[in-house]
């Protein structure tokens, strides 16, 4: 019988008093923390008489160390870090200036390239960067500060007093497998927090129990998340200059799934690469990381990276939806920011800008919410008013209806993006509505048996060791840790579904969706099927994908004990 992770009762927990509790150490929490220390200093430079402390401001991270399981493209739009540390581009790790971009429809051996680059797709300005170099630098300044963060600890409880949010429970650390403490057993603290602020980064598992509890997306439109898959490459002497960016869009997708890829040229020809792919498509066997080996495929790729060597490998969900499907994002005691909100441009693919602005917003209203001595939605809804009268609101209003626009297909989202262009957004409608990427995949009695147009996408791809990896070879070149003997932190509610059900309609899609090899259908002759799930939780890589895309909705991840995950040192 699978036990799964959950919080232990009846347990004696330490009581720590919070100003600022913020969950999650990425670009959006940590510009939160570092926003707060800033107007901290400036309060007490004015009031000699009244200074305030940032000892009860803690930042809490899962990774054992900052920046571990922070994975993006990526380019940062530098606009917001210019505002929170003016002139930072002499000290922060940027890889390199973008000086040239281009895009491509590719067909399976050919390719077109756009005569001129959309305007969304224009990078001249903005930097390559790792972003995990990019939060460990920045979370060095945060602890520079003197602000605490918590490495190694996941937030596994919002506290709650009525429909107020009053803290956050960490994890308990040293339960085995069967639930059991060990002899290491230490229990979560209790964080009792004046302003909790939740920066989670992707479908983060508290943003998710908040937003069920308070039923905070109603009226929203259904968040619909891409997966990126990513390799990182050591290619020969003038392949990709330093800042160059390539996007691609068409082959290997059909005009039935939406995503796209990125090509960029980092420094000492490190070559960041990935595919985007929406996870709204119909078939269940598709699977995103052998798009990304199709991709590689390509002539045009093939010859890029021809002679080089792979070394690095990550995945991870991001928001598609944009403005529509954003839930309320403060209230009795809680803000909520980044990724996790859902602040992403899709058109652009860019979402860092956002989320480090996104942080600094929401300090600039915690500051104010602990100086008054309050921290209720009256003062915290400051911070959705201060949204919504930023530039985030400017630039995700202009692309509202983009991803929308797709719902169905690749001709009609590019007419639809078209239109959109020239409307400010519009499009044909005031607001487009959208499926659940779940809602859209179809059973396997709708699809042809041997996939069709899209069979070359399903199932797990081979690999061929040099070029292109099954998903264990990728997968090795993640890092991934986690501590063995504990409870799994994939819960799934009801594995009847998956060993009666899920096998036969939908041909057990968790096993094509996971870039991890988490799941796994097992011979089991007492099974109806004569299978049964079967988890490897040590190998999850944390990109949420499961959560989201079960088409039975039956999956819920949480973190696992604190320092687990990938090590996506460079990515
Ligand atoms: Fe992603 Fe879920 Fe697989 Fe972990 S188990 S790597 S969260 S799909």
């Amino acid at each position: 019988m699978l036990i799964f992770r959950k919080p232990l009762e009846g347990i004696d927990r330490p009581q720590m008093p919070a100003d600022v509790v913020i969950v999650g150490g990425g670009p959006a929490g940590m510009a939160c923390a570092l926003r707060l220390s800033q107007l901290i200093d400036e309060h007490n430079a004015k009031n000699p008489d009244s200074q305030l402390s940032k000892e009860n401001i803690y930042v809490l991270e899962k990774a054992r160390e900052i920046g571990q399981h922070c994975l993006s493209g990526a380019l940062l739009d530098p606009r917001s870090m210019r505002e929170l540390l003016p002139g930072f581009e002499k000290e922060a790790p940027l890889d390199a200036e973008v000086t040239k971009e281009s895009v491509y429809f590719l067909t399976e051996k050919g390719k077109l390239k756009f005569p001129i680059t959309p305007p969304p797709l224009r990078d001249h300005g903005n930097y390559v960067i790792s972003l995990n170099r990019f939060v460990k630098w920045l979370g060095s300044k945060v602890e520079a500060t003197g602000i605490t963060v918590f490495t190694g600890f996941a937030g596994s409880e919002l506290l709650f007093d009525g429909d107020r949010v009053t803290g956050v429970r960490t994890d308990d650390k040293g339960i085995d497998k069967e639930g059991h403490q060990k002899s290491n057993f230490e229990p979560g603290y209790d964080l009792n927090a004046k302003v909790v602020i939740l920066a989670e980064g992707t479908r983060g598992s508290l943003t998710k129990q908040l937003i069920a509890k308070f039923d905070l997306a109603k009226g929203c439109n259904p968040q619909v998340y891409g997966q990126g898959v990513k390799e990182l490459w050591e290619v020969p002497g003038g392949r990709v200059a330093p800042g160059e960016v390539i996007y691609t869009m068409g082959w290997p997708l059909t005009t039935k799934d939406y995503g796209g890829a990125w090509i960029y040229g980092g420094k000492d020809n490190v070559v960041s690469l990935g595919f985007v792919t929406a996870l709204d498509y119909p078939d269940p066997r598709l699977d995103p990381q052998r798009v990304l080996q199709d991709f590689k495929q390509h002539p045009m790729v093939a010859k890029l990276l021809a002679g080089g060597k792979m070394i690095r490998y990550g995945a991870k969900s991001f928001p598609y939806s944009g403005w529509w499907a954003i839930p309320p994002v403060a209230g009795n005691g809680w803000m909520i920011l980044g990724d996790a909100a859902g602040f992403l441009n899709s058109q652009r693919l860019k979402g860092i800008h956002l989320a480090i602005k996104s942080g600094m917003l929401a300090a600039e209203t915690a500051f104010e919410a602990v100086t008054k001595g309050d921290s209720s939605a009256k003062t915290l809804s400051g911070f959705q008013k201060k949204v919504e009268s930023s530039w985030i609101k400017d630039e995700l209003w202009k692309v509202r209806n983009f991803h929308q626009g797709f719902e169905h297909g690749f001709w009609a989202g590019m007419f639809n993006a078209g239109i959109q262009q020239f409307t400010g957004g519009r499009g044909l409608r005031a607001r487009y509505t959208n499926r659940s990427g779940p809602e859209h995949m179809k059973r396997l009695a709708e699809l042809p048996a041997d996939g069709g147009a899209e069979a070359h996408l399903l199932g797990p791809a081979k690999g061929d060791g040099k070029l292109t990896f099954d998903k264990l070879t990728d997968l090795y070149h993640s890092g991934t840790k986690h501590e063995e003997d504990q409870p799994s932190h994939l819960i799934i509610h009801d594995t009847n579904i998956c060993n009666a059900r899920c096998v036969k309609e939908f041909g057990s899609p968790c096993q094509s969706f996971c870039p991890a090899n988490v799941y796994e259908m097992v011979d089991d002759a007492e099974q109806p099927n004569g299978k049964r799930i079967s988890l490897n939780p040590s190998n999850c890589v944390h990109c949420k994908t499961c959560d989201i895309a079960d088409p039975y909705q039956i999956i819920t991840w949480v973190p696992p004990e604190g320092g687990g995950g990938p090590n996506y040192d460079g990515m």
